[in-house]
């Protein structure tokens, strides 16, 4: 699938300017008016409700969460690329020819120049779709709010996550953050990774703590970056089916595999 990317540089040296969620060494700070981006490229949406929609995606590097099983290390532990101009993110964003653009990360929310850039994208006739783990409330519009509150299945072994594991158990969830999402943006879902079936009560647990949401904003992802992960999770369907919530399958994975770009 095309991709065109930035080119990858090191961050490295620019911590110490990052917003005050994100101590990420190496995890960004850009120019005003600019955004450390750790890649760009044209695919369809693997995830959610728009998946199999043709999409432009601009992924920020940095994040403010370490999980176990992040399939983006290049925008979190270990994160790389480069500032680029909101003019210049939008006006390739417009030559793409596609109709949507997906800001994702990493986590996109750290970052203030992000309503700007949401903003010129809608300005521009796109679809903007912000891609969050819901821990980080900023007022930006969206047409499409896609929260992903991380559970405890995201939470690394202190010997994979040494001093991080103990701050992403401490911030994985802010329900303030998270329910101020929900109430600003109607058009929203809530994807959900999950591992094992206890998952599922942990998930109950915190939508119990919720308020505003509808069955239908609920979505089951599986854990799972080869077809054969995700073909052992049948138990997803049946949670979803006794609830009313939606399984999400991971379209990406199933076209291209756990390839960067797609
Ligand atoms: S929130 Fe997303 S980008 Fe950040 S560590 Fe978790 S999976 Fe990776």
């Amino acid at each position: 699938m095309s991709a065109e990317r930035t080119t990858s540089l090191p961050l490295a040296g620019a911590a110490s300017r990052t917003a005050p969620h994100d101590a990420t060494p190496g995890a960004t700070q850009a120019a005003p008016g600019s955004l450390p981006i750790a890649e760009t490229f044209v695919s369809v949406q693997g995830e959610g409700r728009l998946a199999g929609v043709p999409s432009w995606f601009v992924r920020t590097s940095g994040c403010n969460l370490r999980c176990a099983w992040c399939d983006t290390p290049y925008a979190s532990w270990r994160p790389e690329g480069s500032a680029r101009t909101i003019d210049d993110l939008v006006r390739e964003a417009r030559a793409s020819g596609v109709r949507h653009a997906v800001v994702t990360g990493g986590e996109p929310m750290i970052f203030e120049p992000i309503a700007a850039l949401c903003a010129a994208l809608r300005d521009a006739g796109l679809h903007v779709t912000i891609e969050t783990a819901g821990t980080v409330w900023r007022g930006v519009h969206a047409d499409l709010m896609s929260i992903s509150p991380k559970l405890a299945n995201s939470t690394p072994a202190p010997e994979q996550g040494g001093a991080w594991a103990q701050r992403h158990e401490a911030r994985r969830i802010d329900l303030d953050a998270l329910q101020r999402l929900i109430d600003a943006h109607p058009e929203r879902q809530l994807k959900f990774v999950v591992a094992a079936p206890t998952d599922l009560a942990e998930i109950e647990a915190l939508l119990a703590r919720l308020h505003n949401w509808r069955n239908e904003d609920v979505l089951l992802m599986p854990e799972g970056v080869t077809p054969e992960a995700l073909a052992a999770r049948a138990w997803v369907v049946e949670a979803c089916v006794e609830r009313g919530w939606r399984y999400c399958p991971r379209l990406h994975i199933e076209l291209f595999g756990n390839t960067r770009g797609t």
